[in-house]
């Protein structure tokens, strides 16, 4: 099984990845988790990435590219994956495209995760108190959002154009909405 999970900052991909990608028996990847393990690290990786992510833009194409291809060339990657958080961007979509045609494989849903606009920046606050994230600032999470509306919404239309877009109710609690994800998976590659 071959997933992309999509939805605004807050909409609860990253908590819904896990779930679903332990489901599948697959690895959740989320590029988010690698950008940030790299900070911690301070490997170089890191170095150029965390000024960007706590102003809230996105790392360059070819960086983030090179990056997802490479953990997709890892073993446990072999028979399927959920990426979380990647592609961003339609220059990343082509990206994607042509590793899978490299490989001769292909997607078999694009899940997207919709929440009530109004819910998101009260998540996205709430997860900042607990969390301490660099970009979980009010002004940060503003300026993620018209990153995403202006850079990744656009992708929905692109994956809904190709027939591979299942959407999902992600307003819930963490259970309901995994279930919910789950189902329309099923009942989409049946
Ligand atoms: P959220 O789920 O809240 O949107 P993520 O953990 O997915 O946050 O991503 C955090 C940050 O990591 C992004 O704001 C961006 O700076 C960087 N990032 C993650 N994935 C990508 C990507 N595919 N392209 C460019 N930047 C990315």
């Amino acid at each position: 099984m071959r997933l992309l999970i999509m939805g605004a900052p807050g909409a609860g991909k990253g908590t819904q990845a896990v779930g679903i990608a332990e489901h599948y028996g697959i690895p959740a990847i989320s590029t988010g988790d690698i950008f940030r393990a790299n900070v911690r690290q301070g490997t170089e990786l890191g170095r150029r990435v965390s000024a960007i992510m706590a102003a809230g833009d996105y790392v360059p194409d070819e960086l983030t590219e090179r990056i997802v291809a490479d953990r997709l060339d890892r073993d446990d990657a072999a028979a399927g994956w959920l990426l979380d958080g990647f592609p961003r961007t339609l220059h990343q979509v082509e990206a994607l495209e042509k590793y899978l045609a490299d490989h001769s494989v292909g997607l078999d849903a694009v899940i997207c995760l919709d929440v009530d606009p109004e819910d998101l920046i009260v998540r996205l606050l709430g997860r900042a108190e607990v969390e301490g994230r660099a970009d979980d600032d009010e002004g940060t999470i503003r300026h993620r959002m018209d990153v995403y509306l202006e850079s990744t919404r656009p992708l929905l239309d692109a994956y809904e154009g190709r027939g591979l877009l299942v959407r999902v109710d992600g307003n819930g609690t963490v259970e309901e909405v995994g279930a919910r994800i789950v189902a329309a998976v099923d009942a989409f590659v049946a």
